[in-house]
């Protein structure tokens, strides 16, 4: 098992102690030399590797370069990103029945989801490499933070999305901050499949999660997580919940817990389980896992309210897969009602999430009836977008607007209704 081990020598090939690795058959590469996505040798994916791993003693600062050690740069393109919450929600941890929980609220980065962390490194990788077109497949989020930090960067972006398939929030986040935007007659992976080919052909540089230098910056999820919650606690979640699309997520949560082993600064019982969340209409991951599959079946027909994980084909998938296996995880699939009840649950505490974020407690909520998850588990739910990102959504769920007079007894009248 090549890829779980971390253990090498930095090879000739390293650039400061950074090299890509195969996670198939162990190939390695120079970083910054080419532009590459996948292996030479065998297309497999590619996984950054460095020969000095730090331990929680190495970080300072704020935010995503906080940990700049356990990065391929000191500092990048940043508005800043990271440094977000993770909330304290004492009635649902009553409902849910658990010893702790806590939601780690990724809406808030500066484009309000998780995506951002990924940018400021692959940004700063684009930057390293000297390319001058960024373009990424989008079901929105990818879009808005591509969007954002491309034009940070003063470089061209250039966005594929699902026609209609798309909230309305992330749309006009990409316009606005002036990426050119593509509608594909098609579903997210049927984007990603042209966007790939464009990268092939040199026509743009890709920042989708199989680009490796994206799931750096996501990793920092995890080393916040770990870090607050020891903290807040003197231990370790047992458990982190989350949504999955791409599993490019999950994949950085893993290799986050995998490099702290290697570093020492946490022993194989402080791994927390990752366990991932799909909606029943788009659950190739789940399948793969209920299956003991080595390989997700790509699903050609996907649909869920969840846009942000209407995915068929996750790319990272072995990556992911090894990482809920070996973390002692599972993976399970919710309705769009289930996920619409948590999405209403979490704003009932203060905390606006999209639908794909809430998929998260929905999934724990689940998995705790179902007995899978125990009462006396310390969880963590990844909430990875914001409120706002899909107001129709939001507006759908809540309660509806109640017309009035112009007239102050009118309307007391009304309330007393
Ligand atoms: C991108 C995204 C996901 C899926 O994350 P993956 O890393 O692709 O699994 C989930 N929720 C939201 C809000 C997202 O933007
Ligand atoms: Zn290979």
């Amino acid at each position: 098992m090549s890829y779980l081990q971390l253990e090498e020598e930095a090879p000739a090939v390293a650039d400061d102690g950074v090299w890509l690795t195969c996670i198939e058959c162990g190939a390695q590469f120079a970083p910054f030399d080419d532009i590459r996505y996948t292996c030479d040798d065998c297309d497999s994916l590619l996984e950054v590797r460095y020969a000095d791993l730090p331990g929680f003693d190495a970080f300072e600062g704020e935010g995503v370069w906080r940990y700049d050690a356990a990065l391929p740069f000191e500092e990048g393109v940043s508005l800043p990103e990271g440094h977000t919450p993770l909330h304290r929600v004492p009635r649902l941890e009553d409902e849910i029945g658990v010893n702790a929980l806590r939601i780690k609220h990724e809406g808030m980065n500066p484009t309000g989801s998780f995506k951002d962390r990924g940018m400021t490194v692959g940004v700063r990788v684009a930057e390293e490499l000297g390319v001058d077109r960024l373009a990424c497949a989008s079901t929105g989020n990818t879009s808005a933070a591509l969007a954002a930090y491309g034009a940070r960067a003063g470089l061209e972006t250039l966005v594929l999305l699902p026609s209609g398939k798309v909230a309305a929030g992330k749309v006009a986040q990409a316009s606005l901050h002036g990426a050119r935007i593509l509608e594909v007659d098609g579903n997210f992976d049927h984007c990603l499949d042209i966007v790939q080919d464009l990268a092939e052909r040199g026509e743009a540089y890709l920042l989708n999660s199989l680009n490796p230098f994206r799931l750096e910056g996501q990793k920092t999820i995890g080393l916040e997580i770990m870090e607050r919650f020891h903290a807040d606690y003197g231990r370790f979640p047992d458990r982190i919940v989350l949504p999955v699309g791409n599993a490019g997520n999950t994949a950085a949560l893993y290799k986050c817990f995998r490099e702290l082993r290697q570093a020492g600064a946490i022993d194989a019982d402080d791994v927390p389980k990752i366990t991932g969340v799909q909606a029943e209409g788009a659950a190739p991951m789940v399948e793969a896992i209920e299956d003991d599959a080595d390989e997700v079946r790509r699903w050609e027909e996907v649909e869920t309210r969840a846009t942000a994980i209407r995915i068929g084909n996750p790319v990272n998938a072995p990556k992911a897969l090894p990482g809920i296996r070996e973390t002692g995880g599972t993976a399970i699939a919710v309705s769009d009602e289930e996920i619409t009840d948590a999405q209403r649950t979490l704003a009932g505490e203060g905390v606006g999430v999209e639908p794909a974020s809430a998929a998260s407690v929905a999934g724990l909520r689940k998995l705790r009836d179902e007995g899978v998850v125990s009462a006396d588990e310390d969880v963590v739910c990844l909430t990875t977008g914001h409120l706002l990102k899909d107001p129709d959504a939001a507006a759908e769920a809540g309660a509806d607007p109640e017309p009035v007079p112009n007239d102050t007894d009118a309307v007391l009248e009304h309330l007393d209704d």
